[in-house]
């Protein structure tokens, strides 16, 4: 007997427009101010009407797009039913039969597997609800309720069950918050709540007779960390393994219904809560205040026209113009597209994606993690770094002396580009980095230094390699910026006389 983990999961992503779904609330997540950010419309009180927000049916559009979507022609709204303190229109705008898209699919690559294409079964729009917030201190009596985020615009995206384990599960949102970031269309927030997850997952069991038997399906709900979602399936394969070989219990079974668990990130573990509502608990119907959209092909081929590069796409064209390692355009790419960007204008400015591939890994991130800032806010940008990566190419200073320039640079804070530039030539002037290659400037030093070390001379000549170390050190001890290659040359021609 062996079993295997089926898991879909079904992500919701708060969507970066200015205004909510359909009011003219801002859209924005501001916790210490609450019930700041409400109006009649995403209060729900009676006589108000609400007016769908263009830019985020197109921004869903384009992700539905991008992962590979039919896009309906004809898409509704729809009215879901249910009543709890974080809705007080006790209903919630969805799409339910209709969705604005459907049979898509995302390839994401899994580490030491390959390419996993997951299918997705639709992405649809709905509105978010508020947020209720209870005390956890023990006294349990004292209940907030925070409307800000009512509202809100969430693009919802369901997968197939096609993944198998926690590492195809993780590969996949990894790919989907990336594709998500190069398109703009949600900054992907975690910790605020802006992408959120529910994992829905079972076990088939493989009996050696070639049966094959499926456990009860467990929605995981609101994980909102992969690590979370990671374990979530890890747990609940071990869990549902353990029932199954106590109980028996099986998909189709009399009174078996799909059940909803919770995650307690804390304790690691899942913990049951209200068995889930049948699609007809919720009373789903045609919402008559607005009407539904309609779409001709040419204006779906007019977003599609003008969508930006995706990851995946960008991963090959780096690989193929740069000559870079799959695991270098990886490291890149996956940073996110302000980075790729930052590394593409490096690249191009110093003419060696390797050298600019290095620098942007090692030395910018490392500074970005010391900073925890985004690239966008780093000191030193793209044509700068790549100006003065140009010099190191050309071998007018050497890599040493780039870090130093690089760290004055970075000392000096949010300098003007073209200001940045002269800086550059200023810091190499000052220090003396420029990399001295001119034989006629060093001869006369490299002949003091051979009339002085005659010893070690002999010693080379009678086939000491290593003996001319100290000699290039004098040198350059005597000329600041001396190139070494050209010192190395210099000695073995002149000691060879
Ligand atoms: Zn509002
Ligand atoms: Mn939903």
């Amino acid at each position: 007997m062996h079993h295997t983990i089926v898991i879909g999961l079904e992500t919701h992503v708060q969507l970066l427009t200015k205004s909510k779904l359909f009011c003219g609330c801002v859209n924005r997540f501001n916790p210490e101010n609450p019930n700041t950010q409400t109006c009649p419309v995403c209060l729900g009180l009676p006589g108000s009407l609400p007016v769908m927000n263009r830019e985020a049916f197109l921004l869903s559009v384009k992700t539905g797009l991008a992962l590979n979507c039919d896009i309906s022609q004809f898409t509704k709204w729809d009215r879901k039913q249910y009543y709890y303190p974080d809705l007080p229109k006790a209903y919630q705008i969805s799409q339910y039969d209709l969705p604005f898209s459907h049979d898509g699919f995302l390839e994401a690559e899994v580490e030491g597997q390959g390419v996993k294409r997951v299918g997705i079964i639709r992405a649809h729009l709905e509105e978010d609800a508020g947020k209720n917030m209870h005390d956890e201190t023990g006294g349990g009596r004292d209940s907030h309720v925070d409307l800000n985020r009512c509202g809100t615009p969430l693009l919802e995206i369901v997968t197939e069950p096609d993944l198998r384990s926690a590492a195809e599960a993780k590969a996949y949102l990894d790919e989907l918050k990336l594709l998500l970031n190069y398109l703009g269309v949600s900054d992907c927030n975690m910790q605020e709540g802006s992408l959120r997850c529910d994992a829905n997952i079972n076990l088939h069991i493989h009996g050696d007779d070639g049966s094959k038997i499926a456990t009860p399906i467990v929605e995981v709900k609101n994980l909102n960390s992969f690590r979370g979602v990671e374990q979530a399936i890890d747990y609940e394969a071990n869990r549902q393994l353990e029932i199954y070989e106590e109980t028996g219990r099986k998909l189709g079974d009399p009174g078996v219904h799909k059940e909803t668990r919770g995650w307690d990130a804390n304790r690691s573990v899942t913990f049951g809560q209200r068995s889930k509502e049948e699609a007809s608990d919720y009373r789903y119907l045609p919402d008559p205040d607005l009407v539904p959209i309609t779409l001709t092909a040419d204006e779906i081929d007019e977003i599609r026209q003008a969508l930006c590069e995706f990851p995946a796409d960008r991963r090959r064209r780096f690989s193929e113009a740069f000559e870079l390692s799959a695991y270098d355009v990886s490291v890149i790419v996956n940073q996110g597209a302000e980075f790729a960007n930052y590394f593409e204008t490096v690249a191009a400015e110093c003419g060696d994606g390797k050298q600019a591939a290095n620098w942007c890994t090692q030395d910018v991130q490392r500074e970005l993690n010391e900073r925890s800032v985004a690239i966008g806010e780093f000191p030193i940008g793209a044509v700068a770094l790549g100006t003065l990566l140009a010099k190191v190419v050309a071998n007018e200073i050497t890599t040493k002396s780039a870090r130093e320039v690089f760290a004055e640079l970075l000392e000096s804070e949010a300098i003007e580009p073209t200001a940045a530039l002269a800086q550059i030539d200023q810091i190499i002037e000052e220090r003396g980095l420029a990399i001295v290659s001119d034989t006629g400037e060093l001869e006369g030093v490299v002949e003091t230094v051979l009339a002085g070390n005659q010893k070690i001379a002999d010693d080379f000549r009678s086939g000491k390699q290593g003996a001319i170390g100290p000699l290039i050190g004098q040198v350059m001890r005597e000329v600041k910026g001396a190139d070494a290659k050209v010192v190395r040359q210099m000695l073995i021609e002149k000691i060879g006389k």
